[in-house]
């Protein structure tokens, strides 16, 4: 049995995040989430939070520790995708895409980090994607965001992991969120021809190898990259 923790997911009104955050419940941890709208699920704590303001995360990181105590399990999985490719992509949509998705993990993952290193425990869970591997056209802005993390994750590994702390990535390939609902019927056609399990995936599927990453059992896996795509990454 896993002792329970203060736990803090990002983004967790909706989709990944909101499964991830009911998974931790349903394990008995004490369990915050960020949201900018609406709420966490049932047994959580739900604070506001905008992952691209670092007072707003300052802020946030404080009512959980008066609240629920220091935050020893961090999840970055707030995310946004802004499509479009090269030739017409803005400034703003690459810029605003890599502020949330990889300056908003450094954001939180900083801020986390002050509690762990006291504790001298903390695991970081940084919500990637298969396209940060395999790359996608359409989305330069997002995999190069979500590549990002992975040299994030790895190098806190190599500052913090000697103090107890883990940091690792989840590579999610096609899961079934609002943010996959609006890609086109042709779109989710092709993707699906390319994933050897020939199905999506349920966000329950993601939660629960996050969990499993910050349980006691994964004590001795940091800096991985753990894909969680049905075989669509296969060999990255
Ligand atoms: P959703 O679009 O369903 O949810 C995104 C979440 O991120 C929402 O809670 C949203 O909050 C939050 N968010 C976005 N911007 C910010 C911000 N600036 N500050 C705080 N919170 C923010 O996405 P998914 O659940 O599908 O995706 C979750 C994560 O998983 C993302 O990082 C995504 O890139 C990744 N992923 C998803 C895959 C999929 O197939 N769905 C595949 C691979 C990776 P709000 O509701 O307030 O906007």
């Amino acid at each position: 049995m896993t002792v329970a923790r203060t736990v803090l997911v990002t983004g967790g009104n909706r989709g990944i995040g909101f499964a991830i955050a009911e998974e931790f419940v349903a394990l008995g941890h004490r369990v915050a989430v960020t949201a900018r709208s609406g709420d966490g699920p049932a047994g959580t704590m739900t604070v506001r939070a905008d992952v691209t303001d670092a007072t707003s995360i300052d802020a946030a990181f404080t009512s959980i520790e008066a609240e629920l105590g220091p935050v020893e399990v961090v999840v970055a999985n707030a995310g946004i995708t802004r499509d479009m490719l090269l030739m017409r992509m803005s400034d703003s949509d690459f810029t605003d895409v890599v502020d949330t998705n990889l300056s908003g993990a450094f954001r939180v993952v900083k801020r986390a980090s002050k509690g762990m290193l006291k504790a001298r425990f903390g695991r970081i869970v940084l919500v990637s994607s298969v396209v940060g591997l395999l790359g996608s056209a359409g989305q330069v802005n997002y995999s190069a965001s979500k590549s990002g993390l992975i040299g994030l994750a790895r190098s806190v590994t190599r500052e913090l992991g000697s103090r107890g702390i883990t940091a690792n990535v989840i590579a999610p390939g096609f899961i079934e969120t609002d943010m996959t609902a609006e890609l086109s019927e042709t779109q989710q056609a092709d993707y699906l021809k390319s994933i050897p399990a020939a199905r999506f995936a349920t966000p329950q599927e993601v939660a629960r190898v996050i969990t499993w990453l910050a349980s006691d059992d994964a004590a001795y896996i940091s800096g991985a990259v753990i894909p969680v795509d049905g075989g669509l990454g296969m060999g990255h």
